[in-house]
């Protein structure tokens, strides 16, 4: 198996260029060529992407430039006709997904064409892959351009690893959810096994999106997608701070550049802010903050400058065009309005520094402002940090970017609010410098440790396991060895065996009172109860009035009802609440919901338990009952945040019950009374079973009925697999013979 690491980004890092009659080609020096070249060299990897457009006229020999690099540096090219280029990344990544993905639904455009120019950019791509790979090799796609190739790769070959990490945010499911391809575009990203995010707030989100628009549950850390696990992460992408420290501490160049910034700007303090020119970055918000200080403050005019670097970026998109004539003229205002014949408030740099010249400049400011309205990380505020070893500058950072979730000693501002980050902006000007070393310091250490190189280690680390994972995961469960199941039981003393009701005792059924047990199943599970040093559970998510009803004449039994919410221990005529003093008036809030939705899907009911509700919509059209049952999800997960309630999403129905009443707490509760048993069985078709077989030790005999995916340790496929099994223990052959009909 080969273990090569393929990069597939929309952009290679390189420029072409003609010089003279001849082609060449530069090396860009951006972050993210600095953190995976480590990686890259050694994993011996390709790095695959789009050259930049191809000028007209001589291409050959440009062509045997791209080639050439392809041999020696191991970048790998895909072309793309001029006449995609355009509506792939000007139209559909710049001008739908980027303002989606960023929380500007106004300004997304929804073009049939363009759609289809990133479908087709997104197969090239995916076939440049698939033309290279090797079995094994990890695949490691990167940001929005590009997220359909996960899917496209694992359809054509499931036999490498696929990683794709989003650099930017991801918007909250009522935004992303108006993007007429939604589903195209999510099933495109959960082709991956691992799904890296910058931080936990856009995995939430994503998650929730995925809840909402596809109605599919997810983990923490993994969402179950066509029997296979796709693992989630947040990992936010640090700088390669090296680079930046030994900038500002051995160039000459740049300490000259220091020295000279220091001088120009002597008596007063800078204020750098550091954008591409894009309306994510809140360019026009700060610079009206920045008024409104001086116009508030007169007595700080004169003593304070802002820099302001803004790259030109996107500028065939009319919006872009329209920020870069609103900033200009925001600039010329502000110097016009408040300007003297010796000092300008602000020093206007539309155009990219070099990187010496920025880290100067990082270095000289006494603060650096970022505004950004939405940002999957701002890598500005971390260079900055990087390179204020000495001055131990203030960073002022907008709550929306992704870093401040993880610079919390930075002063947090709301960048629309002009007035807070004015007050923000002379607090920080006025900051003691112990609190400003002591602030510096603490980001100093974060930006080092969490650095561009270990975050591209840790993503491809974490790869490795999600593939893994996903192979163990889709692996066959087998049926336990009847004979070897038999044997561990009777060699056993203390035995518990805990069963399920519906779908492993019985049937499902369209309507759950006609799943009522035969009364073969109930001598099978009678005589196994009789056994000595056997404990059976029943546990259940029907009420207790049920299991009381088929099971209750039976001795040594522990009933657990609605989900474990409710317990009868053996001997017992009782049902007791798993945690006595647990309420019932929050259904009095939750029920008319539940009503509401009754009402807009004729043939779907409301069941009340003791402690739990359901919406059931077995019989309710299936589109329809799918759409609502996500509506009736959401809504409930929205206003059931932060109480002890969990919405529970079964097959057609809706629960919503105490988060503790879960299977795995009866498993814990059962086992905390009496000494250990050293014979342990559970058997279980649905989710809910799934929290048993987690809380048992792996030595338990786990068994899962059906098909699907499962933690357990076997699988039988039905029902009448499961009693067999249940007899073959309690010695009831010719009963379970009878069930078995
Ligand atoms: N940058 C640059 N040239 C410049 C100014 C900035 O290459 O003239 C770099 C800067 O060093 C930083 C990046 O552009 O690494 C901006 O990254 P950030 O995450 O702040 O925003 P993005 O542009 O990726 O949205």
């Amino acid at each position: 198996m080969s273990d090569r690491l393929l990069v597939v980004s929309n952009r290679l890092p390189l420029t072409t260029r003609r010089a003279g009659t001849e082609w060449r080609a530069d090396l860009s020096s951006g972050g993210l060529v600095a953190a995976l070249t480590p990686v890259m060299e050694r994993a011996r990897g390709l790095w695959i992407g789009w050259p930049g457009d191809a000028p007209s006229g001589d291409t050959e020999g440009r062509d045997a430039l791209l080639r050439s690099w392809e041999q020696e540096h191991r970048f790998v090219s895909v072309d793309l006709p001029a006449k995609i280029t355009r509506a792939f990344y000007e139209g559909y990544s710049n001008n739908t997904i980027w303002p989606l993905l960023h929380g500007f639904p106004t300004l997304v455009s929804f073009d049939r064409e363009t759609w289809h120019a990133y479908l087709d950019a997104n197969e090239r791509f995916a076939a440049a892959v698939i033309e290279r790979a090797k079995p094994g090799d990890l695949v490691w796609i990167h940001d929005y351009q590009l997220m359909l190739v996960p899917s496209l790769l694992r359809a054509a070959r499931p036999d490498i690893r696929i990683g794709f990490f989003l650099h930017v945010p991801f918007p909250p499911a009522e935004v992303f959810r108006i993007l007429p391809q939604r589903d195209e575009v999510l099933h495109g990203l959960l082709g991956a096994d691992l799904i890296g995010f910058q931080t936990h707030e856009h995995l939430g989100a994503f998650r929730r999106t995925l809840l909402q628009v596809l109605g599919t549950e997810s983990r923490m850390d993994r969402v179950e997608v066509d029997g296979r696990i796709v693992a989630l992460e947040a990992h936010p992408i640090g700088i390669v701070t090296d680079e930046w420290e030994q900038l500002v501490t051995t160039d000459k160049g740049v300490a000259r550049r220091i020295a000279d910034l220091r001088d120009r700007h002597a008596g007063r303090q800078l204020v750098l802010a550091v954008d591409r020119l894009d309306y994510t970055k809140g360019i026009p918000e700060r610079l009206r903050a920045f008024r409104h200080f001086l116009l508030t403050r007169p007595e700080w005019r004169g003593r304070v400058t802002m820099i302001q670097v803004a790259v030109p970026s996107r500028e065939r998109i009319p919006r872009y065009v329209e920020l870069r004539r609103e900033v200009s003229e925001l600039v010329g205002e502000l110097n016009g309005e408040l300007g003297t014949a010796t000092w300008n408030p602000v020093i206007y740099l539309r155009r990219s520094v070099s990187r010496s010249e920025l880290a100067a400049l990082y270095a000289a400011a006494d603060v650096a402002w970022v505004a950004s309205l939405r940002d999957g990380m701002n890598l500005v505020a971390k260079e900055f940090v990087a390179c204020q070893r000495d001055r131990a500058g203030v960073l002022l950072l907008s709550e929306f970017a992704g870093a401040a979730g993880e610079m919390g000693e930075a002063l947090r501002i709301n960048p629309y609010d002009e007035q807070g980050s004015a007050d923000a902006l002379e607090r920080a000007l006025k900051m003691p410098e112990d609190e400003r070393r002591e602030r510096q310091d603490a980001l100093l250490a974060r930006v080092r440790r969490s650095n561009a190189i270990s975050w591209a280690e840790g993503f491809v680390a974490q790869l490795r396991t999600a593939a893994d994972d996903r192979d163990l995961a889709s692996g066959p469960v087998g049926e336990p060895k009847l004979v070897a199941l038999r044997r561990a039981y009777r060699s056993a003393k203390r035995r518990v065996c805990y069963l399920d009701y519906d779908g492993t005792l019985v049937p499902l059924a369209s309507r759950p009172a006609d799943a009522v047990p035969s009364q073969a199943v109930g001598e099978i599970v009678g005589s196994l109860a009789r056994k000595r040093g056997t404990t059976v559970v029943i546990v259940s998510g029907r009420p207790a009035v049920d299991l009381e009803r088929w099971f209750g004449h039976l001795p040594s039994v522990w009933l657990a009802a609605e989900h474990g919410a409710l317990l009868r221990e053996p001997g017992s005529t009782d049902f007791q609440s798993l945690r006595p003093g647990a309420g019932t008036e929050w259904k009095d809030h939750v029920r008319p919901v539940l009503e509401h939705f009754a009402a807009r899907a004729p043939g779907s009911t409301v069941e009340e338990k003791d402690y739990a509700l359901a919406w059931h919509y077995r019989l309710v059209e299936p589109e329809f009952g799918t759409w609502l049952s996500n509506e009736l999800g959401v809504t409930l997960d929205q206003q059931l945040a932060g109480t002890e309630l969990a919405v529970l999403r079964g097959s057609k129905v809706i629960e919503i019950r105490y988060a503790w009443a879960n299977k795995g707490e009866v498993v814990s509760h059962v086992r905390s009374i009496g000494a250990t048993p050293d014979f342990e069985l559970a058997i279980g078709d649905d989710r809910t079973d799934e929290d048993m077989f987690d809380r048992l030790p792996p030595e338990a005999w786990t068994v899962h009925v059906g098909g699907g995916q499962t933690r357990a340790r076997y699988a039988v496929p039905g029902p009448p697999a499961a009693i067999a099994l249940i007899a073959a223990l309690a010695g009831a052959s010719s009963a379970a013979e009878r069930a078995a009909d």
